[in-house]
């Protein structure tokens, strides 16, 4: 069996419910660990402090000078960023990130799983972002840098899931990523 842990990358454009998905993904699967970013933006009201690492600039600029990171882009003014993963033996990696980051991934892991999560309607990627709190120019920017999320997200994704519905789109992404596993305990151990 490969011991190289699966890197499974979650995309799309903001608001379209990554974080949402990412998280009960790990409920619904043990073998799925997921990776906490760090971000120099504010916390929203409506966050728990554990969604990121928050820091300021010069702690992220730090941590970017000691390698730190396996991947980090500046989005809409701020920075995020993965730590290098260090999850636990037999347990595959989860990363809800932007596009410049995924890109990254591929990068280091040509074999990172790819998923562009798509909303229903453009409707309601506003109507999400909204309720999370974002105030009228976050909202603005983020809708408008959507269209260019899913260009690039169509080139970089392996597969595409519609996120209509949490459990459905996430029982889809378990399904391929069990598919992915069986796959790859059949390939032959390198020694
Ligand atoms: P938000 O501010 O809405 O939490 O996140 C903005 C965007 O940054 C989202 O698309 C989110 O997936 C992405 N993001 C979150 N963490 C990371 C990270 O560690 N690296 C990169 N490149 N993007 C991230």
């Amino acid at each position: 069996m490969s011991a190289e842990p699966l890197v499974v990358v979650l995309i799309g454009p903001g608001g379209v419910g990554k974080g949402t998905l990412a998280k009960r993904l790990v409920e619904l699967d043990s073998r799925l660990w997921l990776s906490r970013s760090w971000t120099t933006r504010e916390q929203r009201p409506s966050e728990r402090g554990d969604e990121y690492y928050f820091v300021d600039r010069a702690t992220f600029d730090d941590a970017v000078e000691a390698g730190t990171f396996l991947e980090w882009a500046e989005f809409h003014g701020h920075l995020y960023g993965t730590p290098v993963p260090s999850p636990k033996d037999d347990v595959d990696v989860i990363l809800e990130i932007e596009v410049q980051g995924a890109e990254q991934v591929l990068h280091h892991h040509h074999d990172a799983v790819v998923f562009l999560i798509l909303p229903p309607s453009m409707e309601r990627l506003e109507e999400r972002l909204r309720v999370r709190g974002d105030d009228d120019d976050h909202v603005a920017d983020r809708l408008q840098s959507a269209p260019d999320e899913l260009e690039k997200g169509q080139e970089l994704a392996s597969y595409v899931i519609l996120n209509d519905d949490v459990e459905r789109a996430s029982g889809e992404i378990l399904s391929i990523l069990e598919e992915l596993r069986r796959q790859r305990r059949e390939l032959p151990t390198k020694d």
